[in-house]
């Protein structure tokens, strides 16, 4: 499993109410692939926007989006079906490495790879 990946920042993922044609509304395998840690100063609690009760404290330092260290991972924030229909429920308050993640990159391939998907197109 690849933590919050460094060839991989984009602000794609899936926006509930993007246009259709952007492949991530039909993807969402990077948020049911990848561990997704982020500062701890990103959750609403200390000031930021990510939900409280959507993370789990992983250090004093870092928080870590639920369900995304799964054996089976999965976003909790994740709505709708992998490959097929998906949304991030909290889109607007998504923690930094949703935000920088890039649809695309070497990461988002493995990630569609894990879930059957080709990878995208340039
Ligand atoms: S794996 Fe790639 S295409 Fe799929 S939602 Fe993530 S960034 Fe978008
Ligand atoms: S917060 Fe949203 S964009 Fe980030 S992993 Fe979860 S569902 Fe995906």
């Amino acid at each position: 499993m690849i933590s919050t990946p460094a060839d991989c920042m984009a602000s794609s993922q899936p926006e509930p109410d993007a246009s259709m044609s952007d492949p991530c509304l039909h993807c969402g395998a990077c948020c049911a692939s990848l561990r997704v840690d982020f500062s701890v100063h990103e959750t609403e609690e200390l000031g930021g926007s990510v939900p409280q009760g959507l993370t789990v404290e992983v250090t004093a330092h870092t928080a870590r989006m639920r369900g995304t260290d799964h054996a089976r991972p999965r976003c909790a924030a994740l709505t709708g079906q992998v490959g097929a229909r998906v949304a991030c429920g909290i889109y607007e308050w998504r923690p930094s490495p949703c935000r920088e993640f890039e649809a695309g990159c070497a990461a988002c391939t493995r990630a569609r790879a894990r879930h059957g998907l080709p990878a995208l197109q340039p």
